[in-house]
């Protein structure tokens, strides 16, 4: 068995410090190599560069994993120990990611290039308050007792499924991994887990803590590796009792025929989104912009819900998109370490070779860049706030996830103009309406087809509140007590009081 160690000393205004951890495959509670030796370079998407390389795991890693699990859950874990226990670990590992808040920020805005401010507010913020949420459930899963008749007892008990696999995607490298092994710990399961090949970071760190909080060994393993090796062999082991997977609607798609084709394992899907955010003469404008950019901007476009199509009501549809403008032209790209930078780069050279893609599309389609369209700097991937208008609904801009920091806005004439449109999507992952009008906001929530509604903001989350999507955004719902009835089998109970046949 073989340990590395990621060591990087860090010298910015926001984060001065040397950060240094061990990295592997982690199974067991221990660090090793890939079965086969090979290792998977990370890069700085600030500059290109390589900022060190990661073990590249292989179908053997996860089947190593995956026997890990299944040890762990069969002695350990599951219901070998009482929920409250499980409770305690969950609580103490948020505890610890807590007190390291400040150094996994910094990895994150290393390895995902995203600014430090919002890694250490929203991304930290969050998975520290998702795994104590779900900390407090551990204790709290039960089944009913069902009444039929004075000569029978029925009751349901939620038992863990078993060895969960989970897949997650690289915008928000720790948050995805605290929205899935929260519910799936409390409710007694144990994880492989693979992190995105493009920021691995975070996931290994938390490893350590995972350890240093006392979980059993082989509660949670971590495969870091390409998806289509690492994240198949996850997809389609048949040690593997259900995947978990978060991503793009293509890869989602793969993962369920690997579970098909193998054991039939069950399946949840987190997938993409073309969030319509529709704003009416009747908003409150500033308002309406603020959030709206919020909406789009936010984490340099690379959400699930962003809000990329923007529909505004003739009434206001030039002053919205002059304010909207000057807004955009507000935000600071900027080193992700520097302390008034809004929009670091995008993730990798893929993605910003996939977005240029689609500015050029728009263009070549005939809309008309309102606004940015262009690379910024000469380094690394940073791509200017762009907003395209003139848009036809069928254009490539309009109807594909960019998962950037690029925007359409169109204008429409009335209610049944704009539900059509917004609706006219494969996606329905979230939508936002902006109206003084109540009444017309909670119409609207109850018709658009998505899985979350705001109605006078956007992008907004709470562990508490279910989170996932309609349509082809995705299967199942992530956060809230919805999550539990992901990682749990029901079982039924039936007790014979003296019936005799
Ligand atoms: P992706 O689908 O390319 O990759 C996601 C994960 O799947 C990565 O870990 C990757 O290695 C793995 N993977 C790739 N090919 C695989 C295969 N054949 N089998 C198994 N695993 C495989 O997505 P991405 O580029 O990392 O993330 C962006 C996408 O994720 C966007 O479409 C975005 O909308 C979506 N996303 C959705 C949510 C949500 O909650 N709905 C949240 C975040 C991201």
């Amino acid at each position: 068995m073989s340990t590395t160690t990621f060591s990087h000393e860090f010298n910015y205004e926001t984060f001065k410090g040397k950060v240094s951890f061990p990295t592997g495959i982690f199974i067991d509670g221990q660090f090793s190599a890939g079965s086969d030796n090979t290792t998977i370079d990370v890069i700085n998407p600030s500059t290109g560069k390589v900022v060190t390389s990661i073990a590249e795991g292989t179908a053997k890693d996860v089947d190593r994993a995956a026997a890990a699990a299944k040890r762990a859950f069969e002695t350990s874990w599951g219901l070998k120990i009482p929920g409250a226990r499980r409770g305690e670990l969950l609580y103490k590992l948020a505890d610890l990611i807590e007190q390291h808040s400040d150094e996994l920020a910094a990895l994150e805005a290393l390895d995902n290039g995203k600014t430090f401010n919002l890694a250490k507010g929203l991304d930290l913020g969050m998975s520290v308050g998702t795994i104590r949420y779900y900390g407090g459930w551990a204790d709290k899963i039960h089944g009913q007792v069902i009444e039929t008749h004075e000569g029978n007892l029925s009751y349901t008990r939620h038992e863990p499924i078993g060895v969960v696999g989970q897949i997650i995607p690289w915008n928000f490298p720790l948050l995805m991994m605290a929205w899935k092994i929260g519910p799936a710990l409390a409710t007694g399961n144990c994880i492989v887990l693979k992190p995105s090949e493009f920021t691995p970071l975070t996931a290994l760190r938390v490893c350590s803590l995972i350890n240093e909080a006392g979980f059993p060994p082989g509660v949670v393993n971590v495969v870091t590796g390409y998806g289509e090796i690492a994240g198949r062999a996850i997809s389609e082991h048949l040690g593997i009792d259900k995947v978990a997977f978060t991503g793009s609607t293509l890869v989602g798609r793969k993962v369920m025929e690997a579970a098909a084709r193998s054991n039939l394992k069950n399946v949840t899907l987190e997938l993409g989104g073309k969030s319509p955010n529709i704003v009416f003469n009747d908003a409150d404008l500033d308002l309406a912009i603020n959030w709206s950019s919020h909406g789009i901007y936010f984490n340099h476009g690379q959400c699930c819900c962003a809000s990329s199509r923007i529909f505004v009501q003739s009434g206001i549809y030039d002053e919205f998109l002059k304010r909207f403008t000057a807004k955009s032209q507000t935000l600071k790209l900027g080193d992700p370490f520097g302390s008034d930078s809004h929009q670091g780069p995008q993730v990798s050279q893929i993605q910003f070779d996939r977005i240029m893609g689609y500015i050029n599309s728009g263009k070549e389609q005939g809309a008309k860049v309102h606004l940015g369209g262009e690379r910024h700097g000469t380094e690394g991937y940073w791509i200017q706030p762009t907003i395209f208008t003139d848009a036809r609904p069928d254009m490539r801009i309009v109807q594909e996830e960019i998962f950037g920091p690029v925007c359409v806005i169109i204008k429409f004439e009335n209610e049944e103009d704009v539900l059509r449109q917004a609706n006219d999507s494969l996606y329905g992952l979230a939508a936002a309406v902006f109206t003084k009008d109540i009444t017309r906001g909670i119409q609207f929530a109850h018709s658009l087809h998505a899985g979350t509604a705001w109605i006078n903001c956007t992008n907004s989350l709470y562990p508490n509140v279910p989170f996932g999507g309609f349509k082809q955004s995705g299967i199942g719902r992530e956060l809230g007590e919805y999550a539990l009835n992901n990682y749990t089998n029901v079982k039924a109970v039936q007790v014979n009081l003296g019936v005799r046949i």
